[in-house]
């Protein structure tokens, strides 16, 4: 064959056909997922060994490589979007999202600047407003949406870099850090990876910060902060992975602020509380930081590749994201050019996926779903003590810890629960302890999957009891 013959007979399925046929196997997947088990058989895994092989000289009919993606790819998913996977704080996609995010694929947009894409543009801007609103940040926000909270962790410390070291008179973007003043990073025993490798890729150092001992939920003991300076970035958290619980904002912010620290909080998932004013004590103080990390694809349940950046003064992130800084010459902007806030050019239209989660939830949803994933980790915590199980953590928010006596017996609970599939959770060790951890943060689960994954998680253990 050749070689223009080849490239047509992978073209041969219309395209009007080949996007029904995706519709309706996506459609399929969809439906059936809530009721598969939550982990990948076996035979799905053995399934994969289809996709092993050479790269053919001559392409496949579209319609062929989705038949292939589905057929052997579908079973070899982990079934998080579908009500009962508990696993890490994963969440799942609201069906608004989904369509939303077809149809900009279908768009083909370069978010990169405004005139590559007005409406993807147009969407960021209301996007983040309606974020900083929700939140109750300040009107002065800047922020731009990136891959996830790591780079968002990333982006809002490049910004804190830029803001402590441009007071001291120095040009870090243009210098770089080689002869910098130097810069002090608090974090707290309990900070996440992320934001230590943030540190790393920013020259600030993985191991070259104070670590602030802490409570038993995981909070910052705010008694053992050293002194802060108007060198210092402190990293605070909204929502430790294990206990759910917070940092306490309100005094750190204070004490930053006096001192003129930043104070940058990573609220990959937490920070969505702050949508639900009934849990203020958690959230008090929060909105006083400088810059924050939060995730769309954890709480807010939109498709993965969601993360966003908050800083409190636009033009501090902008300084330190720009693509030239011949830009930063010519002033403040009228209009929001996307480029010059994220670490990167050329990206999908992910805004869209955001924006079209709170404008199908509004207001009220956003805080509505805080509430009931809250309270569902309430009834599993509540479910599992009556049953003699020992609960580890005060279930401040949606994330619930679980003892089921030994190590060796939480560590045979967790596996025969996997393997069972009725529902998902991991392992982690808690303060020495090794414990099930239980994250509720998709807009699937329901009061019967909570009761159903609770009568597992018992029967699991009764079977595994000595
Ligand atoms: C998930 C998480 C991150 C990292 O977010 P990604 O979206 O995976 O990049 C950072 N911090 C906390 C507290 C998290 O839960």
């Amino acid at each position: 064959m050749k070689l223009d013959e080849s490239v047509k007979a992978a073209s041969l399925t219309p395209t009007a056909e080949l996007l029904q046929d995706a519709g309706q196997r996506a459609l399929a997947y969809v439906q059936s997922v809530h009721d598969r088990p939550v982990n990948v058989s076996t035979q799905a895994l053995q399934g994969l060994n289809a996709f092993r092989h050479s790269l053919p000289d001559a392409g496949l009919d579209a319609r062929e490589v989705l038949r292939r993606l589905d057929e052997a790819g579908s079973p070899a998913t982990v079934a998080t979007t579908g009500g009962r996977y508990f696993g890490l704080v994963i969440g799942g996609a609201l069906p608004a999202t989904i369509a939303a995010n077809w149809l900009t694929t279908a768009w083909d947009q370069n978010a990169c600047f405004r005139w590559t894409s007005p409406i993807a543009a147009t969407l960021e801007d209301v996007a983040l407003r309606w974020i900083g609103d929700l939140f109750g940040l300040p009107d002065d926000i800047g922020g731009a949406f990136v891959t996830g909270a790591s780079m968002a962790n990333f982006a809002a410390l490049a910004a804190a870099r830029h803001a402590l070291l441009s007071r001291l008179g120095w040009d870090v973007e243009a210098k770089g850090l080689y002869g910098a003043p130097e810069l002090r990073v608090v974090v707290s025993k309990e900070t996440h990876v992320t934001v230590s490798k943030a540190l790393s890729m920013l020259g600030l150092g993985r191991e070259r910060v104070i670590v602030v001992p802490t409570d038993h939920q995981g909070r910052m003991r705010v008694s053992e902060l050293p002194e802060l300076d108007e060198q210092t970035i402190v990293c605070i958290q909204a929502g430790n992975v294990n206990t759910g619980d917070f940092d306490p904002a309100r005094e750190i912010c204070r004490l930053a602020r006096k001192a003129g620290a930043w104070v940058h909080v990573d609220g990959a998932f937490g920070l969505w509380a702050l949508a639900n004013r009934q849990i203020d004590t958690l959230t008090d103080g929060f909105a006083e930081a400088d810059s924050w990390a939060t995730d769309g694809h954890k709480w807010l349940n939109v498709p993965y590749d969601n993360g966003i950046v908050l800083v409190r003064r636009a033009a501090t992130l902008r300084a330190a994201m720009s693509l030239n800084a011949a830009y930063l010459a010519e002033g403040d902007a009228t209009e929001r050019e996307p480029s010059h806030y994220t670490p990167e050019s050329s990206r999908r239209a992910r805004g869209v996926d955001i924006w079209a989660a709170l404008l199908n939830l509004g207001r009220d949803g956003v805080a509505a779903l805080v509430e009931r994933t809250c309270r569902y980790a309430g009834m599993f915590a509540q479910g599992l003590e009556a049953s003699g199980y020992e609960i580890l953590n005060h279930v401040a928010l949606n994330q619930v810890l679980v003892s089921f006596g030994t190590p060796e017996m939480t560590r045979a609970v967790i596996n025969r629960l996997q393997a069972e599939g009725i529902c998902w959770c991991g392992g982690t060790v808690w303060q020495g302890r090794v414990a099930m951890r239980i994250s509720v943060s998709s807009w699937a689960t329901t009061d019967a999957d909570v009761q159903t994954s609770l009568r597992a998680m018992i029967r699991a253990a009764e079977t595994c009891a000595p």
